[in-house]
């Protein structure tokens, strides 16, 4: 989604963590620069902010914070733009016939709000019915925290997240919910401590009652749909 080049209605936009499309917007010259070239570039970038905030880069304690601070944008937090990163989707066939619901809970969630790069960390659940598909355990973790690891919008997260285990399990039975807290929302601005966000994505049979209701019940979490 484009919207009009007005500074009030970006802010307005970013501040109320509305999110425009459930794809990351990417550039499609995102990946012309190595990641070398790229550390190099946002580290006089780091320094200049610094810098213009007045402090002094001579100083032992902070002379090599853009470097790290280059480094960790591109290798660690946002390190999950590059496709190349994406966990190699390996399946086993269903040998057991186990055709209910499987749920992995409690899957941590260390990701960036795209509208004030500040952390949201949070927890994962994810349920999903075999159609005879199974994945390993651990990929499912591997798949939250490559999506994680962008600069991110909570609801965007969890569409990708089940779009694609979707993809993986060749089925659209597939949940997510995620809770979490933001630090834009906990450490500045309104300041709330104690609140998170829950958001949701049901796909195919979740979307019924019974199914959801069953999956709510395992990760035994009080919230109201
Ligand atoms: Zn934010």
């Amino acid at each position: 989604m484009k919207i009009e080049n007005n500074i009030e209605e970006y802010d307005s936009l970013g501040d109320n963590h509305i999110g425009t499309s459930s794809n990351t917007p990417l550039r499609n010259d995102a990946f012309r620069l190595s990641n070398e070239e790229k550390i190099d570039i946002i580290k006089d970038d780091v320094r200049h902010i610094m810098e213009t905030l007045g402090l002094d880069l001579t100083d032992d304690s902070l002379n090599g914070t853009p470097n790290r601070v280059a480094k960790m944008f591109v290798k660690e937090i946002f390190g999950g733009l590059n496709p190349k990163k994406k966990p190699n989707a390996s399946t086993f066939e269903n040998k057991y016939k186990y055709g209910e619901m499987l749920v992995e809970k409690n899957i941590t969630v260390y990701s960036t709000c795209e509208h004030h790069l500040l952390p949201i960390v949070g927890r994962a659940h994810i349920a999903y019915i075999s159609n005879g598909t199974v994945v390993g355990l651990s990929k499912m973790n591997r798949i939250v925290d490559y999506f994680a690891k962008r600069p991110q919008v909570q609801e965007r997260l969890t569409i990708q997240v089940v779009k694609e285990l979707q993809d993986v399990l060749d089925t659209q039975d597939v949940a997510c919910i995620i809770d979490a807290k933001h630090l834009c929302v906990n450490s500045r601005g309104i300041r709330d401590i104690e609140s998170s966000t829950v958001t949701s994505e049901f796909g195919g049979k979740f979307k019924e009652e019974a199914t959801r209701r069953e999956f709510l019940d395992y990760i035994k979490l009080d919230t109201k749909f």
